[in-house]
C-alpha cells in the first residue's frame, strides 16, 4: 500500500412500496422526508428542493441518508479525520492485530513562513528524493525493531510505539449527507493538509456520484 485511497462501502437504500419508483434512491428518500408536511410528498422532482434546502440551511433534510467509505491512510491523517465527531468510525486496531499496511510516503514540501499550518510544493528534486529515502529508512528500521519486539513477546499495544506517523491504517467512516457536505467543504479547502485533501477529494467524487443533486452546494 503506497497511497491514500478511498472506496464506497454503503449508502442508504429506501425500502417500501409507498415511495414511488423515482424516489427509490437515497436522494429521493431525503426529498420524500423533506416534504413530510406537503400534500405532494411523492413529487418525483427533487433536485431544486434539495438545492434550496442546502442554500437555506435546512440541514436536517440531509441527515436522512448515510454513506460509509473505507479509507486507507497514515496514522497522522487518520488522527485529523477522526476529529470529525459527527461521524461513526471503525479503525484497524494495532493492539489487536500486527501492523500489515506498511507506510504511505509523503512528498516533501517547504514550510510556509506566513502560515504555520501550510506548506508549499517548491522543494528541489534532490530534497524530495532525500525525504523519500529518509522515510523509507525510518520505516524499515522501525518495522524491523517492531517485529523484533513482537518476537520477544512484547505486546502489540507496546510494540506499536516504535512505528512512525506515516504507518498505514484502515478505517470505515460513516456519516449522514449533512456531515459529508461540511466535511468536504472543510477538507477540500486549501487550508487542509494536502494528504487529507487528497482523501476529501476522493470522497467528494463518490458523494457527488451517489447524490448528484447536491453538487452545487459543495465547494468547487
Ligand atoms: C485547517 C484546519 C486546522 C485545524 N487545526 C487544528 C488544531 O490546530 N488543533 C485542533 O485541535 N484541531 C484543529 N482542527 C480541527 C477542527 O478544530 C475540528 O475539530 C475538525 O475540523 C472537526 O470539525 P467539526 O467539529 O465541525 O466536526 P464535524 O463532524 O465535521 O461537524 C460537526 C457538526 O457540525 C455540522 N457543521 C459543520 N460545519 C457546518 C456549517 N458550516 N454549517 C452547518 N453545520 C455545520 C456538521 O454537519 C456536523 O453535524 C483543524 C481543522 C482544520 C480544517
Amino acid at each position: 500500500m503506497r497511497e491514500n485511497t478511498v472506496r464506497l462501502i454503503s449508502v442508504t437504500k429506501p425500502v417500501g412500496e409507498h415511495l414511488p419508483a423515482e424516489l427509490q434512491n437515497p436522494e429521493g428518500l431525503m426529498a420524500y422526508c423533506a416534504r413530510v408536511s406537503s400534500p405532494k410528498q411523492e413529487n418525483p422532482n427533487y433536485q431544486k428542493l434539495l438545492n434550496y434546502c442546502a442554500l437555506h440551511g435546512h440541514w436536517s433534510v440531509f441527515e436522512m441518508a448515510d454513506m460509509t467509505v473505507e479509507i486507507i491512510t497514515t496514522r497522522a491523517i487518520a488522527q485529523q479525520i477522526i476529529r470529525h465527531r459527527s461521524f461513526c468510525f471503525q479503525e484497524f486496531s494495532q493492539r489487536y492485530s500486527e501492523n500489515k499496511f506498511g507506510y504511505i510516503p509523503t512528498d516533501a514540501r517547504s514550510q510556509d513562513l506566513k502560515n504555520r499550518q501550510n506548506s508549499i510544493d517548491n522543494m528541489s528534486r534532490q530534497d524530495k528524493s532525500w525525504f523519500d529515502f529518509a522515510q523509507t529508512q525510518v520505516f524499515n528500521q522501525s518495522y524491523r525493531l517492531y517485529k523484533e519486539a513482537l518476537s520477544r513477546g512484547i505486546a502489540k499495544e507496546c510494540a506499536r510505539m516504535l512505528l512512525p506517523l506515516n504507518t498505514g491504517t484502515k478505517m470505515y467512516m460513516k456519516g449522514n449527507v449533512r456531515s459529508w457536505i461540511h466535511y468536504i467543504n472543510t477538507r477540500c479547502h486549501e487550508s487542509t493538509q494536502k494528504e487529507h485533501r487528497d482523501i476529501a477529494n476522493q470522497i467528494k467524487a463518490i458523494l457527488v456520484e451517489q447524490f448528484p443533486s447536491i453538487e452545487k452546494v459543495i465547494a468547487e
